[in-house]
């Protein structure tokens, strides 16, 4: 008896597993898929690393052919990879009337410290070192705070201005006088002699240099132009990379080495070299800003201009400052403003300090107009200068 019901036991167990396993084994069909298509969904992030065993070798399979088309891409610009839907940036018209209030927020302080000290009803010698120091305080330079206070004793013994949007009236037509600049702030992007126009874009490391190219990239797509961007930072590892996906979001190609430390002029050239065959606009090209000495910079950013000018002429030279940096920004504009002929000036992280005057000393240091300020980390955070807001926002008006 106790036979027979062990071998109905052993039957019972033999029926159900054959039956269980033909029921598992479309979900294990469907499982190995799932593995491959995780396989497939390697490169985007760890977190698709599902049946280790067969992600394995298709993975190295997959490395190794992503390096043999990342050697065959040496310099060869990087199609955008094709995305359901670019991001259509804003045109950058306006920009800075749209930022104001960021702009506003940082530099109050000082314009309503002025306009208080102003107002005073006695405006003597003391009061008058308070302005100057004000001034000082917000980088505007020696120099010209001296002349901004002089100018406005002079006004305000001739017309005497007292009340308080007299003053603010005042200070605004002298501050704007400061800002001002005989030369045009209009970028040259526009295609000439049927051939790109070529912006270098220069400045030291961790300025915003990488970063202002590809919202100055977003900001020309918006405009209706094509661009290409040359990664010729090629001393920070991430620069590139950091540019190709401000250039996949807008559809602007990447000409970029993937050997760290290549050659910058080469890359330069060879970004030039696919501008001008792909008849784009604007080649935009990133450089690295290496500043132990002024002879590594010269012999640096003076053979990527060189070496260039050898296809087209080179229409901008864009020197990027942190305005957060003060005195140091400035002497790194004038190592800069030596080496290469800088023909505009970009202030990034004015945002970020309450010092807006380094506008008005850079331009003056420099003799070079400001042409774009940046006004936070968003990627349409970057603005074409313009003085009347930019000291409405001073005065909080
Ligand atoms: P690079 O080394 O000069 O190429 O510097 P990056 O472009 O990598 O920028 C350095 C840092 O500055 C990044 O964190 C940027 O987001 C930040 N940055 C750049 N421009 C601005 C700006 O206008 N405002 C603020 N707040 N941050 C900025």
């Amino acid at each position: 008896m106790t036979t027979y019901i062990i071998l109905i036991v052993v039957i019972a167990v033999l029926v159900l597993g054959v039956a269980g396993t033909m029921l598992l084994r479309p979900r294990g069909m469907h499982g190995v898929r799932r593995g491959r298509a995780g396989q497939l969904d390697l490169s985007s992030g760890p977190s698709a690393t599902v049946d280790r065993d067969t992600a394995t070798a298709p993975s190295d399979q997959a490395s190794e052919s992503a390096q043999q088309v990342a050697s065959a891409q040496q310099f060869a610009p990087s199609q955008p990879q094709a995305r359901p839907t670019l991001e259509k940036p804003p045109p950058s018209a306006g920009r800075m009337l749209r930022l104001r209030a960021r702009l506003a927020r940082s530099q109050s302080g000082f314009g309503s410290a002025l306009l208080s000290l102003l107002s005073r009803d006695r405006l003597d010698d003391d009061t008058w070192d308070e302005v100057e120091e004000v001034l000082i305080t917000a980088d505007v330079g020696v120099m010209p705070a001296r002349q901004i206070v002089s100018d406005l004793k002079m006004k305000m013994k001739v017309e005497g201005a007292r009340t308080p949007d007299d003053v603010r009236a005042m200070l605004r037509s002298e501050l704007l006088v400061q800002v001002s600049t005989e030369a045009s702030r209009e970028l040259r992007t526009q295609r000439h002699e049927g051939r790109p126009a070529v912006v270098l874009v220069v400045g030291v490391n961790g300025t915003g240099k990488t970063t202002t190219c590809g919202k100055l990239a977003r900001s020309l797509v918006g405009d209706g132009e094509t661009v290409l961007l040359g990664a010729a930072d090629t001393f920070r590892a991430a620069a590139a990379d950091q540019l190709q996906t401000w250039g996949e979001r807008v559809g602007a190609q990447v000409v970029r080495s993937d050997k760290e430390g290549a050659d910058p002029a080469s890359v330069a050239f060879d970004a030039v070299a696919t501008g001008i065959e792909q008849e784009v606009d604007v080649v935009l090209i990133d450089t690295a800003g290496r500043l132990h000495t002024k002879n590594d910079l010269m012999d640096e950013l003076g053979k990527v201009k060189r070496v260039v000018e050898k296809r087209t002429a080179v229409d901008e030279v864009l020197l990027v400052l942190d305005a957060t940096t003060g005195q140091n920004g400035l002497r790194q504009a004038r190592v800069f403003a030596e080496v290469v002929d800088v023909t505009g000036i970009v202030l990034t992280k004015l945002d970020g300090t309450a010092k807006g005057g380094i506008v008005i000393a850079v331009q003056r240091e420099l003799g070079v107009p400001v042409k774009l300020v940046g006004l936070g980390e968003g990627p349409d955070d970057l603005a074409p200068f313009d003085p009347a807001t930019f000291v409405d926002a001073i005065l909080g008006g």
